[in-house]
């Protein structure tokens, strides 16, 4: 059989069926291989009837009688049946499954799985999974049986009953991994890892096939980000060179000491920007650890030595309040610098661009824009991206063309980054991390908000409004529909007005604003004017404003860890103690003890590996960020895994021969590089 062809094409799929298995992602015959379980049931250890007890069970046996009735509650029926074998009989319980009854008529023989419990002091299996036993493989019963990712409607039962009969197939997979990784890390074949990963003959083939398509997951992505590294160093690289006069001149121009992980870090990145290749660096530090100061004194350097520099934010406004507050620091130092956004007035624009391309401006702050086509610069040395995400391939390219060589990049962000991702998906960058703040923050006190507990944090709220502090509400983005989270904001604003905070002055800022209007809100708030910003957490997620000490976030379960405690980074920034409130009306399990790890901890490193470990990558990082962390086998805690792929895709990428060798493997990789340029 063809693997491509649709499911359709499989025996007992009809159209309801297809649908519901698209929605898993399946719509090829191929894809159904590709649907590893999620976890087993180990019912492998067949037993004689007489010594069952209470717990997960597996026997043979024959049907003795088996009825159906309906239950007391017309609508449920009941399915009874007394199933024996040498040494006993046993009870068998199934709900609205009356079909058994003709599927399994007394004196069948049979093969039974599951748990033997006490309901109404009658000791029963309860809905066990029972197959015919025919002599040949079971599907159900009787082995280790997988668990799928399933869909409402759709049973692992049923995927089994699917996947199972194509598993003769698996012999015609091919290898997808160059034959001498395999060897060299004892991998079992794609083949029979497919085949024992859904059908398993043992604990531990079954470990061994998980860890071998865990292997291949992680060896693209991983070989990918090696491949982007070693093609940045062939670049040549603009020459900075590390001036120790001119590092003097910029910490003196200071009003405070740089802290110890600040000089740590500057000197990597000088370091970096002094070599024969150009930096692809990430500086990592907690938000207020001061990144940005790191990053002034590198553009510093890099026009000390006759290059521009850029600094590319996420945002208009921040923007705006790097330029202004840079201003001062910038002028004593004697770089000039220019501000650059896509919506800015016409004359501006021009003076911004021509600046830009005659040499004029030795710094460019500014957005997105800094890169868009009409951009041209005289002889950019350094990119600086600041908490947005990191250079792909195709923006890479395009500062390559813009500059004519390819600039040293750096980018910057306070989310922390478990040590596996830097390994990963992140090991083209190298790493500098600032772990301390300036001294003198006080730690932000941090409760996590149940129902009981609202009205005491409005009254705290007005206490803290009333001696003149101010407050950010955050809101999560509720429906898909609206991106931009305005629903939720403009409803929460409205239920502030209406209530707790009828006096006060509330504003909201949302996706749908127009820049204008948005920028007016966040001077007035910067200003004193408004006592309560109502926002989403998309929104300005730099925003400094020191009179703020509140920072109250609706539906934070909603939220990883890590962007939780971004959130809490808005205040605090100030000479006022600071306030974070964790409001959650979730009753889910989990959801609280999740939330209480902020109170108890203000390391983001540490609550970004407990993001990890409670919800996986995909979710601390985002989708859309990193379609290629949906991991299904990987665990990327697995610190043997991630080395051995490691060492593997190093070897891989740094040879010629092999790489001629396995074309394909190749292209998978280059594949992933684009999907690498996270857009
Ligand atoms: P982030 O890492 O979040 O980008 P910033 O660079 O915005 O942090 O710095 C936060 C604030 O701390 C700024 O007002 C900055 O001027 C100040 N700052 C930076 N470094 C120091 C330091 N070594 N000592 C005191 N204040 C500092
Ligand atoms: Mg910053």
């Amino acid at each position: 059989m063809n693997l491509n062809v649709r499911v359709e094409t499989l025996g007992g799929v009809g159209p309801t069926m297809a649908a519901k298995l698209e929605r898993l992602g399946i719509k090829a015959v191929g894809d159904l291989l590709n649907h590893f379980p999620r976890r087993y049931e180990d019912f492998s250890q067949i037993i004689p009837i007489r010594s069952m007890k209470p717990g997960p069970v597996t026997f043979r046996g024959q049907v003795a009688q088996i009825a159906s009735r309906r239950g007391r509650n017309r609508r449920l029926s009941i399915t009874e049946a007394i199933i024996s074998d040498a040494t006993g009989t046993a009870k068998a319980v199934w709900f609205n499954q009356p079909f058994l009854v003709r599927q399994f008529p007394p004196g069948t023989p049979v093969m039974v799985s599951g748990k033997l419990e006490f309901r109404n002091s009658d000791l029963a299996l309860q809905t066990p999974a029972i197959e015919k036993d025919e002599g040949g493989e079971s599907k159900h019963t009787g082995r280790i049986v997988a668990v799928y990712p399933e869909t409402e409607g759709l049973t692992s039962k049923q995927l089994r009953n699917l996947i199972m009969p194509l598993l003769n197939l698996t012999d015609d997979l091919p290898e997808v991994l160059p034959e001498q990784v395999v060897k060299k890390a004892k991998l079992m074949s794609r083949a029979e890892a497919v085949k024992e990963v859904h059908a398993p003959s043992s604990e531990d083939s079954m470990r061994k096939a998980r860890y071998r398509l865990g292997f291949e997951e992680l060896f693209f992505i991983i070989a990918a980000s090696l491949a982007i590294k070693h093609e940045i160093k062939t670049e040549p690289a603009p020459k900075v060179k590390l001036d120790v006069a001119e590092a003097r001149r910029f910490t003196g121009a200071l009003d405070f000491e740089l802290t110890n992980g600040q000089r740590q870090a500057a000197w990597q990145i000088l370091n970096d920007m002094a070599g024969e290749q150009p930096m692809n660096r990430l500086l990592e530090g907690d938000v207020g650890s001061g990144k940005t100061m790191v990053a002034i004194l590198a553009a510093a350097m890099a026009i000390a030595s006759g290059y521009q520099a850029a600094l590319m934010v996420p945002t208009d406004i921040l923007a705006r309040q790097h330029f202004q507050k840079l201003a001062p620091l910038l002028k004593k130092l004697g770089i000039k610098s220019e501000l650059l956004l896509g919506r800015l007035p016409a004359a501006a624009k021009q003076q911004a661009l021509d600046a830009a391309a005659n040499g004029s401006a030795q710094l460019m702050i500014g957005t997105h824009a800094l890169v868009s086509e009409q951009v041209k610069f005289k002889n950019l040395g350094l990119v600086v991206i600041d908490e947005q995400h990191r250079f792909g391939v195709e923006q890479r390219q395009a500062l390559k063309q813009k500059a004519g060589h390819l600039p040293h990049l750096l980018s910057m962000t306070a989310t922390p980054i478990p040590r596996s991702l830097t390994l990963t998906v992140y090991g083209d960058l190298d790493l500098s991390v600032i772990d301390e703040l300036p001294p003198g923050r006080q730690p932000i006190g941090t409760k996590v908000i149940q129902p009981k507990d609202r009205e005491l944090m409005y009254d705290f709220i007005n206490k803290q409004i009333s001696s003149g502090r101010q407050v950010f509400v955050v809101c999560p983005l509720i429906e898909d529909s609206d991106l931009t989270g305005a629903k939720s904001v403009t409803a929460e604003a409205e239920r502030l007005k209406a209530g707790p905070f009828a006096r006060r002055s509330i504003a909201v800022m949302h996706g749908r604003m127009k820049a204008p209007e948005r920028d007016e809100i966040m001077q007035k708030f910067a200003a004193g004017e408004i006592n309560i910003l109502v926002a989403t957490s998309v929104i300005e997620v730099g925003i400094d404003v020191p009179n703020a000490t509140i920072m109250l976030i609706e539906g934070a379960e909603r939220f990883g860890l890590a962007a939780l405690h971004q959130l809490r980074g808005r205040v605090g920034r100030g000479e006022h103690r600071s306030y974070c409130m964790v409001a959650s009306d979730s009753t889910a399990p989990g959801v609280v003890e999740r939330l209480q790890a902020l109170e108890r901890t203000h390391d983001g490193f540490r609550l970004a590996q407990i993001d990890l470990e409670l919800r996986g990558p995909g979710q601390i990082y985002g989708r859309r960020q990193h379609g290629m962390l949906e991991l299904d086998m990987a665990d990327l805690g697995d610190s043997r895994l991630v080395a051995a792929v490691r060492a593997a895709a190093e070897d891989f990428v740094t040879s010629k021969s092999d790489m001629l060798q396995y074309p394909q493997v190749v292209e998978r990789i280059n594949r992933l590089k684009s999907v690498t340029s996270l857009d």
